[in-house]
């Protein structure tokens, strides 16, 4: 089976899907949430279908997010691709069966971004890039294509960096999860609360649910 890629110019996934209602997202807020760790448990360099599975809850915050008329934006760094451990045909396979789950529970996402560089990789992809989080290029492209109120989206990350990313997108806040790399970057994930990022912490991406984001 040949998988398309999504491949843009600058080396950056990014496929769009139909939106949930006739009016697209223009002028919705959006939110972001990373893959590895927060949508799917870890797992080291996931690129195997068959090793993907759902955190808890994680396609229930989807649909409900969709059905409010919020965009959801899945934006993952995947410096494995640069590392040479899997190419992007692997990447296509696993985000097709992760697609899969979610639309088995009636969720679907509205763009899909990833990032396959890396300072430590291998050409071409070995250098930094503007969209590998903690940059907030894969927030502003979803931005800039969709049409998104960045100021009134959110994030979900396990890692310190998926926060970052969203506080330079000027992004709303974040949801620092214990799923994944989580416990291991809570202490730093609470410094990036400020004025202008208000910092919540969970358990797993099922709290986002309680995002004022989220709330009637
Ligand atoms: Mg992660």
């Amino acid at each position: 089976m040949s998988e398309t890629l999504y491949l843009e110019s600058d080396g950056i996934w990014c496929r769009t899907f139909p939106p949930a209602g006739d009016g697209g997202v223009a002028g919705r807020a959006a939110l972001f949430l990373d893959r590895d760790g927060v949508v799917v448990e870890e797992v080291h360099f996931l690129h195997r279908p068959e090793d993907v599975r759902l955190v808890p809850g994680a396609a229930s915050v989807v649909a409900e997010a969709r059905q409010r008329g919020i965009a959801v934006v899945l934006t993952t760094n995947q410096s494995g691709i640069a590392r040479g451990l899997f190419g992007w045909d692997a990447f296509a396979v696993t985000q097709s069966r992760l697609e899969a789950l979610l639309a088995a529970e009636q969720a679907a996402f509205d763009m899909v971004l990833a990032c396959p560089f890396h300072p430590d990789g291998n050409p071409p992809y070995r250098r930094e890039h503007p969209c590998r989080k903690p940059q907030p290029g894969m927030l502003l492209r979803a931005a800039e294509r969709l049409g998104l109120d960045l100021a009134a989206s959110w994030v979900v990350g396990d890692r310190v960096r998926d926060l970052e990313a969203a506080r330079a997108a000027g992004c709303a806040g974040g949801l620092h999860v214990l799923t994944g790399h989580g416990p291991g970057e809570r202490a730093d994930a609470i410094l990036l609360d400020c004025p202008d990022f208000d910092v919540r912490l969970g358990e797993s991406v099922a709290e986002a649910h309680a995002l004022p984001l989220l709330q009637p």
